[in-house]
């Protein structure tokens, strides 16, 4: 099943390596044909090459669009060698065998990428390439493809070795050629579903009032394989969208520590959206632990937010996701690295700091060259048995102009404000949230408990615990303003805050008891504002 090389058809969009791989073909006897570009590159290298436009008696015309287009091409790729029928159609119509094409396509993706006009975009889908991709994948049992030029040194080793071409290494090349077109195509497709938010399906403009289309064309491709997923008897990696990245995307570079987990990824993404809340005016720090904050933190300087986000939840943090929204100093770093931290992202860290965190060699320290916009559009994905659920991200802000107050008495200008952070937070905490915060620091949060009420006691149960540690005289829930993430549909979770010492409250509203829970809240005292917006997080 080694299959001998006579002739080959090169048809290369990026040139890398090609006139050295012509080179190498032609000094073991290979026969070279071309389409134009590519043959004038071989040609100025000196070597002998003939134009396809020979072979097909036709010229390129159409701008391009019309070069391999023909019989002569795709009977030569496609004919079955042992195929008397086949052979004979060879015969009879002139066409010869080609062996091997080697060939990549019309850069499509980073044309898009590069904000190129429609008209570019569209000259930059390869119609001939694929054509020819899949003709000779479908037929490894004769033809080798290559489409990458990584691959180009393994293919001249097996001539060396075996004046040939292995079948299994044919395969593989197919395997790898029908990948590329499926992305190709996917990638295509998804410029037309996404026009504007091409390259990253998922990508800042994705969906910006586009409806959904019949079929999802995604394009991916493998970033890193990890360690293990979840939990080590699950398998996992890491893929981003095909194509050069996007636009308001932050790009991270890892500087030091173990390589990236499935859950460092999962809880560094968690920790890094929260954070992009927050304006950078504010130096604002999160701890997140098992994708939901423990402590949060707007402070006058980012040192004082970390110890303040920290002594939310001490027993938390350890172990946990440190994100800034402003680049580390020595000062804040130093206190981070007194307890195990597992990763630390942040929009960069002076050499001090640097030198700090490289004292602890196992901390990831995660450097962003941007937050992300906390208001982009986008998709996000789950799967499920059977399919995947598709949803726009949660980018719904509100500000104090959108609230509404409900209560006699409204909110002062410092529980106003620690109603939108402790809202803000919410939004970012497993449902059901119930998140108490104090002079912009969160006092206690609730994540993920089946009721709300369960949630209000467990967050006032942890600020209690808090206060403990740290020696305060009492609770910071006491004089606190309270974020649901969903209505309250009773009195109950309401009045389990107020007897935690919330003053304030912020929620969507909306219950049926609505009348009952505004009640409730003018007998005890609080103010109270909707929101009209629900942050659920499942
Ligand atoms: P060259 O630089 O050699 O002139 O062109 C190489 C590119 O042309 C390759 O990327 C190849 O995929 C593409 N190509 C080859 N044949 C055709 C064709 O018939 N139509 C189109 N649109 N592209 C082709």
């Amino acid at each position: 099943s080694t299959m001998a090389i006579r002739r080959a058809l090169l048809s290369v969009s990026d040139k890398s390596g090609i006139v050295e791989l012509a080179q190498a073909l032609a000094a073991r006897g290979v026969e070279l044909v071309s389409t134009g570009g590519t043959a004038k590159a071989i040609r100025d290298a000196g070597l002998p090459v003939k134009d396809v436009a020979d072979l097909t008696g036709f010229p390129e015309m159409m701008d391009g669009r019309v070069k391999t287009l023909h019989p002569v091409v795709h009977g030569g790729l496609l004919a079955v060698r042992d195929d008397a029928a086949h052979v004979a159609s060879m015969e009879e119509h002139g066409i010869g065998p080609i062996d091997l094409l080697v060939i990549n396509l019309y850069p499509f993706e980073s044309t898009v990428a590069k904000g190129a006009a429609r008209d570019e975009v569209v000259e930059n889908i390869d119609i001939g390439g694929p054509a020819m991709v899949r003709s000779s994948a479908k037929n490894h049992a004769f033809v080798t493809v290559l489409t990458d030029p990584a691959d180009y040194p393994e293919l001249l080793a097996q001539l060396d070795a075996d004046g040939g071409t292995s079948a299994a290494f044919r395969i593989r090349m197919a395997g790898k050629a029908y990948a590329l077109t499926a992305a190709y195509d996917a990638a295509i497709a998804s410029w037309f579903a996404f026009a504007d938010a091409f390259g990253n399906p998922l990508g800042p403009d994705a969906l910006k009032a586009t409806p959904f289309p019949a079929t999802l064309p995604l394009a991916f491709a493998r970033k890193d394989e990890l360690r293990y997923g979840e939990n080590p008897h699950q398998s996992a990696a890491v893929y981003v969208p095909r194509g050069p990245a996007t636009p308001g995307i932050p790009q991270a570079r890892q500087l030091q520590g173990k390589e990236l987990s499935y859950n460092n990824y999962n809880d560094a993404d968690a920790a890094l959206e929260l954070i992009a809340e927050f304006a950078e005016s504010d130096p604002a720090v999160a701890i997140i632990k098992h994708a939901n904050p423990c402590g949060v933190a707007q402070a006058s300087t980012l040192l004082a937010a970390y110890e303040a986000a920290f002594d939310c939840d001490r027993t938390s943090a350890f172990g946990g996701i440190v994100a800034t929204n402003r680049p580390l100093d020595a000062e804040t770093a130093r206190a981070i690295t007194g307890i195990f931290t597992e990763v630390v992202i942040a929009p960069g860290a002076d050499e001090e700091a640097q030198a700090i965190f490289a004292a602890k060699k196992n901390l990831r320290l995660l450097l962003v060259d941007s937050l992300p916009r906390a208001n982009r559009p986008g998709l996000q994905l789950k799967t499920i048995a059977g399919g995947l659920l598709v949803q726009s991200r949660d980018n719904g802000t509100i500000s104090a102009a959108d609230l509404k107050v409900v209560t006699k008495r409204a909110p002062t200008e410092r529980e106003l404000a620690d109603c939108l952070f402790a809202w803000t937070v919410a939004k970012h905490v497993k449902s059901n949230a119930i998140v108490y915060a104090k002079d912009g620091v969160t006092a206690g949060i609730g994540a993920g408990q089946m009721n709300r009420r369960d949630s209000s006691r467990i967050a006032a149960i942890r600020a209690a615990e808090s206060a403990e540690v740290a020696g305060w005289p009492a609770s910071r829930t006491v004089g606190s303003a309270v974020a649901s993430d969903a209505f309250f549909p009773f009195p109950d979770g309401l009045l389990a805050a107020a007897e935690a010492g919330a003053t304030a409250v912020i929620q969507p509203g909306g219950a049926m008891n609505d009348a009952d829970v505004i009640a409730a809240a003018d007998e005890a005292g609080l103010a109270m504002v909707f929101t009209g917006m629900r942050h659920f997080r499942h």
